[in-house]
């Protein structure tokens, strides 16, 4: 079958594995010939960490063991997706300590890619509530990772792409809740300077984030508006299944150009320009706005999207964030979706994401000239001592990859001393140098 990751940017014809249990999924491992093997999970990354030839589902690990209400756990198969979790959890008052833009994300690919939220800035990343997890390694036997327990293998693991084994099932940690609704302050603000201003401002606060006109030039470049969150102490604790609409085929491409995004975005600033704004709002719409257009990854065409995440240490990020915008503006490429979150500081996970300062996220429609002008912003957050989210990359060089992520060759260590054979690996394991193209090396 033809699969792709979320932005449908690139695709290969790939043999996809689905084992109903832990045992099948070991047997799949044992008797693994042929190609690499990688885990999926929800198929919500962007690019191609979750492709290869073969790929492993966990699609159907996704039983909820069990909620411990005392140690406000939950141990769920990491199929499971967030959403799901959530259905379980907010009618009791519980909720997930970080979650990312949409509720489609498996607990597998969540910790596979360690996800962020908007909260990072003050509660650090999806991992750091990862109590423990069941790994089944590449020979087929498992182990269990915690904080106390195959710790090296668990930091490996915790933002390692599903290179290092098939999470089974994991245990995390869940914080209290009044309410299902979310206090929403929007503050307007009028360019790069005030939108990274108001982002430190608010950094004492639980959830915030900024969305940024990035088609906007001149005295209004980087004009956004910020919206600033926290739990409401009001509202039932109620999960609600939220109706949606679909996209119900393939968009011509060029229906997102520079005018309609422009269009866009200018409406969307024009709706907040005026004053700052106070509501209270359904945790799903604040979180997830994007999950109730289905299959909104269509609008980009038949040729699909890239989203290019990356973060700048603070203090290039002004200066950073300023030349990536005039470089998109003067090459005429705008990004329908850009987001502007602050980070707190980096865990110990050897390929975590998230470091201290600020992190952008654009999206662009595939077109021919694209790649060479990502290049161009891989220097640019590069010099500014930055680096790139993998669980959003489709195209970054190995030598930008070592550059933004020094531990890669930690982890290189633990990855061939756990797979001497390399039955796992990736479309972007191999771009990446982390394994070896084509075929295994006993064959
Ligand atoms: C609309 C949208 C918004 C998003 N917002 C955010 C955000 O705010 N913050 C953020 O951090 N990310 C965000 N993401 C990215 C997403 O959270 C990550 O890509 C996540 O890894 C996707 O999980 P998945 O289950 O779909 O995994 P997949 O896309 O299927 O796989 C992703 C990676 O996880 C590995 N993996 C999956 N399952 C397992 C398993 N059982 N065992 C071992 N490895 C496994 C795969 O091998 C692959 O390397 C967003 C994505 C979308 C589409």
């Amino acid at each position: 079958m033809r699969l792709s990751g979320w932005g449908r940017y690139p695709s290969v014809e790939a043999s996809l594995l689905a084992p109903k249990d832990a045992g099948s999924a070991a047997r799949i491992l044992q008797n693994s010939e042929g190609p690499r093997m990688i885990p999926r999970g929800a198929g919500r990354s962007y690019g191609d960490s979750a492709l290869a030839t073969r790929v492993l589902s966990s699609r159907y690990l996704n039983h909820l063991i069990a909620i411990d209400q005392n140690a406000l756990t939950i141990r769920a198969g990491a199929g499971a997706t967030l959403g799901e979790i959530l259905r379980i959890c907010v009618p009791q008052g519980l909720f997930l300590p970080v979650l990312s833009g949409t509720k489609y994300v498996s607990l597998g690919g969540a910790i596979a890619a360690d996800i962020h939220g908007k909260n990072h800035h003050v509660d650090g990343s999806f991992c750091d509530y990862v109590n423990r997890f069941t790994l089944l390694l590449p020979s087929g036997e498992t182990a269990v990772c915690s904080h106390t327990e195959n710790i090296e293998l668990f930091r490996a693991t915790c933002g390692g792409m599903g290179l290092t084994g098939v999470i089974l099932d994991a245990t995390i940690s869940l914080r209290k809740v009044p309410s299902a609704f979310i206090d929403v302050l929007s503050i307007p603000a009028a360019n790069l300077k005030d939108s990274l201003a108001l982002l430190r401002q608010y950094n004492e606060k639980q959830y915030v984030v900024a969305w940024v006109d990035c088609l906007a030039t001149d005295t209004a470049l980087g004009r956004g508006v910020i919206h600033i969150g926290s739990h409401s102490e009001t509202g039932k604790l109620t999960f609600k299944q939220k109706r949606k609409i679909s996209v119900p085929f393939t968009t011509p491409g060029f229906l997102l150009n520079r005018y309609t995004m422009s269009g866009f975005n200018h409406l969307y600033y024009a709706r907040h320009r005026l004053k700052r704004s106070v509501k209270s709002m359904y945790f799903d719409d604040f979180f997830f706005p994007l999950d109730s257009i289905n299959g909104w990854n269509r609008l980009y065409g038949a040729a699909g999207f890239l989203q290019y995440q990356f973060v700048l240490p603070d203090h290039s990020a002004e200066s950073g964030l300023r030349e990536t915008l005039d470089t998109l503006s003067r090459a005429g490429k705008g990004s329908f979706l850009a987001v502007l979150k602050r980070f707190g500081p980096a865990n110990t996970n050897l390929l975590s994401f998230p470091s201290k300062g600020v992190t952008l996220t654009l999206d662009f429609k595939y077109e021919p000239d694209l790649l060479p002008l990502l290049d161009i912003l891989d220097e640019i957050v590069l010099k500014a001592g930055g680096r790139h989210y993998l669980a959003k990359d489709a195209r970054m060089s190995a030598a930008v990859f070592r550059q933004g992520y020094p531990q890669w060759h930690q982890f290189k260590a633990i990855k061939d001393q756990i797979d001497p054979t390399g039955i796992l690996g990736s479309l972007q394991s191999e771009r990446l140098g982390l394994t070896k193209p084509g075929m295994r090396s006993s064959e």
